[in-house]
């Protein structure tokens, strides 16, 4: 275990922020972990454990000790006639797991390929795309306490997932250093191709036998349509949650926007935030070097150069002028550190 200071975090950041980490170490193996526990570091600093940066807004230089997430290798550790429990550890690369699922013909994943970062941050926010949360083939996860040094196994009713949410965002955050999560996918798996535009681009590619991997193709092709890719454009996907609304409500905005983008949810009615964004025209407004991004009114997106502030701020102007324009509070997915 090797403890550098005053590292760079610009590389490790989807939204390109240039933020120093004051103490940063790599985690390659459980033995690192243990050690930093052993010298009680997370007691003496504040810590952040970092996957691949892709869900966080860095504000400014990190006073604490970044861990960053190197744990490797996935196996299949049990099989039934009908699924398959893969583990991963948690420093697997999100997207190259999910095509390693597809190349074995384990269902389950594939309507979440493409999501940028690692396993260990899946659950944390219940990813989700395309009519899929991770919830629907999560397993367990086993997660290493940062003060007492325990290894503890969550099962699907520990970890409280919602709509980009879990208990390690909310009551045991900050806790714990995920180590490993278990999937259990099918071996015939059920295809879910009515969100979207799935089936379009299944017909576009002349798909005629369904199969996980012809659904991952379709799902990545739209991805690379609709999203600014990282590489180029400093981003974290969708800034903002969709926010539910009393149905009440929903029918006096119908009412005034026909063209309201909407669908039902358990309490409420959903509405897309792009489409409350884009309306109050905050769609590809460009500030210093910073702004909304042009196709996707959810995403804002870091030209170069821009601070975490900058970002935050721009994120508070566009709250304000929603819960002005359409009575709704906007919340942010985007983790503030
Ligand atoms: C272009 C783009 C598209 C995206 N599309 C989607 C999408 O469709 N659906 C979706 O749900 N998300 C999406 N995201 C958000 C992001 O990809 C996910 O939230 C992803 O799970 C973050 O993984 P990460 O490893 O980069 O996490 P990081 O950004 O490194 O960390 C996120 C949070 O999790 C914590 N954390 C990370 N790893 C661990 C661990 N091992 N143990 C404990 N805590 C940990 C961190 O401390 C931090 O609080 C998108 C992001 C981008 C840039």
């Amino acid at each position: 275990m090797h403890i550098q200071n005053n590292v760079s975090l610009l590389p490790f950041n989807t939204f390109h922020i240039d933020a120093l980490a004051h103490h940063y170490v790599e985690i390659s193996s459980l033995d690192d972990l243990r050690e930093v526990v052993a010298q009680k570091l997370p007691q003496k600093h504040e810590v952040l454990v970092l996957g691949g940066g892709s869900n966080v807004l860095l504000m400014h230089n990190f006073d604490g000790l970044v861990l960053k997430n190197n744990l490797s290798g996935k196996q299949v550790v049990n099989e039934t006639e009908e699924h398959v429990y893969v583990k991963a550890a948690s420093g697997e690369v999100w997207h190259e797991f999910v095509l390693y699922c597809i190349a074995q013909n384990y269902g389950g994943l594939e309507n979440l390929s493409l999501i940028p970062g690692s396993v260990g941050a899946s659950p944390i926010q219940n990813i989700g795309a395309y009519g899929a949360e991770i919830k629907d083939t999560f397993f367990e996860l086993e997660a290493l306490h940062l003060h007492t040094g325990k290894t503890e196994t969550f099962a699907l009713n520990d970890c409280h997932f919602g709509y980009r949410e879990s208990v390690f965002k909310n009551k045991l955050k900050g806790q714990f250093f995920i180590t490993s999560v278990t999937f259990k996918l099918s071996k015939n798996p059920v295809f879910r191709t009515d969100y979207g535009q799935i089936q379009s681009e299944l017909d576009r590619l002349g798909v005629k036998e369904l199969s996980v991997k012809a659904i991952s193709d379709a799902v990545c092709n739209i991805r690379r349509s609709k999203l600014p890719d990282p590489a180029q454009i400093g981003n974290a996907g969708s800034f903002f949650k969709n926010p539910v609304i009393p149905n009440e409500q929903f029918v006096q905005l119908k009412q005034q926007y026909p063209d309201i983008s909407a669908y039902p949810a358990e309490r409420g009615t959903k509405i897309a935030a792009g489409w409350l964004i884009e309306k109050a025209g905050w769609k590809g407004k460009t500030l210093d070097g910073y702004g909304v991004h042009k196709n996707q009114a959810l995403v804002l997106v870091n030209y170069g150069g821009a601070s975490g502030e900058q970002i935050y701020q721009l994120s508070t102007d566009i709250i304000a002028d929603i819960q002005k324009t359409f009575g709704i509070a906007l919340e942010r997915e985007v983790n503030k550190i």
